[in-house]
């Protein structure tokens, strides 16, 4: 995700800003007079975020008046767009890192990883700005990390992190289908609890047994039909089949780290006890 957004120079989009001419001097002079604070709490962010230690950074950054706050509002509600920093982050990206479904970059909103009311300096840093689709983006928030393991996964720091598989699914043995989501165990406990608290933040585990839900009714009748002509055999094939097909590999642009129909498939083709007993009558 988002290979080139450490070119997009933050002393640059400040700058843009004071030398912008719809801008008013007063607020000209009030960004002048915070510029060099702000360009040290953006470095603070840099440092932390490669670290993972988010919930730092409150403690180590400058205190931003409201009225410079509301300056610093102002200036990426009006200017964002045309300063260009806009279009480049959303030329990097066009997946949601909340629930990981494509969306048409003009839908699309952004996303201020550590939320403005809370981190007013960050309003217009572009690594703090995360393209997202709206349902995600209301959703989430003002989430704030307190400590250490409340730290979500970002897209542009964790990137090896979102170029794994996360999810594991467990199939119950009970009828009708019963299953589980649970995290894939080659995830480092760091990165368990980020996959953790990104599954909260977003509020995805009710959408995630929607969508597995319906694509095992997609299936539900064909695995029947071939449980009935072909066997236990013949149903862990097709699913091979399905889990094969479903699968992305990490190196694709199209990978999503929450693949859906490859964990579905997976814990399907693991479970001896669907592929034998389940359409037993
Ligand atoms: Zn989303």
């Amino acid at each position: 995700m988002n290979n080139n957004i450490y070119s997009l120079q933050e002393d640059r989009v400040i700058d843009y800003y004071i030398n912008s001419p719809g801008v008013s001097k007063a607020k000209k002079q009030a960004l002048r007079s915070i510029k060099s604070a702000l360009l040290s709490d953006f470095r603070v962010y840099k440092l932390l975020g490669q670290l993972g230690q988010f919930h730092q950074v409150a403690s180590k950054i400058s205190t931003i008046s409201e009225s410079d706050s509301s300056t610093l509002e102002l200036l990426y509600g009006s200017y964002l767009s045309k300063s260009g920093v806009r279009k480049d982050i959303f030329s990097n990206e066009l997946i949601c890192p909340g629930c990981q479904y494509s969306y048409a970059t003009l839908r699309s909103t952004l996303d201020h990883f550590l939320p403005s009311s809370n981190y007013p300096n960050f309003y217009v840093f572009p690594l703090n700005l995360i393209p997202t689709c709206g349902d995600c983006n209301r959703i989430k928030n003002d989430v704030i990390p307190m400590s250490k393991n409340d730290n979500l996964p970002h897209p542009y720091f964790d990137k090896k992190l979102f170029n794994k598989h996360w999810l594991k699914i467990e199939i119950s043995q009970v009828s009708p289908l019963k299953y589980s989501f649970n995290v894939r165990d080659e995830l480092s406990t760091n990165d368990i609890y980020k996959v953790l608290n990104h599954l909260i933040s977003y509020e995805l585990e009710d959408t995630l047994f929607v969508h597995v839900d319906s694509i095992f009714e997609q299936n539900d009748e064909d695995l029947k039909d071939i449980f009935d002509t072909c066997g236990e055999r013949g149903v862990r094939e097709y699913i091979l089949m399905l889990k094969q097909g479903s699968y992305i590999s990490p190196a694709s642009e199209n990978f999503v780290p929450l693949n859906l129909e490859y964990a579905f498939f997976d814990a399907l083709y693991q479970s001896d006890w669907f592929c034998n007993q389940y359409y037993m009558d």
